[in-house]
């Protein structure tokens, strides 16, 4: 299913099926000191995985580096880890969507009809990757569909970070990637603290991993099984890079409006003296990275 591990006559074979690919998306964020770093990319990529050995189709290389810091984000982290160093992969709003609109002209160009986008880092920007993606789409004729993991089970299950919802997914997927005992570190000095586990991150179990992680993944399933029947591979002509850097001066026009650029409304400010505060409010510089 690995696009990065297929031959090209693997590839044309898996591709004409069902021309769909996946790009699995998440970062390195701190959840707790009880998990690994990558817990946002691995179930993204686990749910990509199962869900084109299930109903077909091509897994992209992953994403490993999100929108973080900007926005909404730079409170909750003051409240989450306050001053110690996240060691995360966080990266501008502008370069991230930049990005995802060459991405997403990738995989057109290599002949794929519908892309299914999964982010296992959640809370918000998951729609400003919609507004890039309904821009790329009004401009080339392919199908994306962007979802957050908790986005898939809505109703069913609510997601959290770091807490029973998070913790138990990994738990399930990557047993090894877990050490519950390593919770005592959070009173030692230099270790960070507590690093955004949440309270509930104690109830988190296997089994309840398992009935999340098989929920999102029949309701992916169920959406590629939509998406796929009577798809053909797509004949385009090729999508050059002018036509996305058109594409991106009509999001970059909207830049007041992501989400990933302002707090919540009603959300509380970031103190004066907090690392975060210059990221509070955001936006694109020279049409790139600044804050
Ligand atoms: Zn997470």
């Amino acid at each position: 299913m690995l696009w990065s591990e297929l031959l090209p006559h693997e590839f044309k074979k898996r591709q004409a099926e069902c021309p769909v690919v996946y790009l699995p998306l998440g970062l390195c964020e701190p959840h707790g000191q009880v998990s690994a770093f990558g817990l946002d990319t691995i179930k993204a990529e686990w749910l990509c995985e199962e869900a084109a050995r299930k109903v077909g189709g091509v897994v992209a290389p992953s994403m490993g580096y999100h929108i973080h810091e900007t926005g909404y984000h730079a409170r909750w982290l003051e409240d989450e880890i306050g001053e110690e160093n996240p060691h995360f992969t966080g990266i501008p709003p502008a370069v991230m969507l930049h990005l995802f609109l060459y991405q997403l002209r990738a995989f057109a160009n290599a002949g794929f009809s519908a892309i299914v986008v999964i982010s296992g880092h959640s809370g918000g920007n998951q729609r400003d990757l919609r507004l890039a993606a309904e821009a790329f789409m009004k401009r080339v004729p392919v199908n994306v569909f962007v979802r957050s993991d908790p986005e898939l089970v809505e109703g069913r299950y609510e997601g959290d970070h770091a807490g029973a919802y998070e913790i138990s997914q990994l738990m399930y997927l990557r047993p090894d990637l877990i050490d519950m005992e390593a919770k005592a570190l959070e009173d030692q000095p230099g270790s960070g603290g507590r690093l955004a586990l949440a309270a509930d991150a104690v109830e988190a179990s296997p089994e309840r991993g398992r009935a999340i992680m098989e929920a999102c993944l029949d309701s992916l399933c169920r959406e590629v099984e939509g998406m796929k029947t009577g798809l053909r591979p797509s004949t385009h002509p090729p999508i050059d890079y002018a036509t996305v850097e058109e594409i991106w001066s009509e999001v970059l026009r909207s830049a007041r409006d992501w989400t990933t650029a302002q707090p919540w409304p009603g959300q509380a400010a970031v103190s004066r003296n907090s690392r975060w505060k210059p990221y509070e409010r955001y936006a694109p510089v020279n049409g790139e990275a600044g804050n």
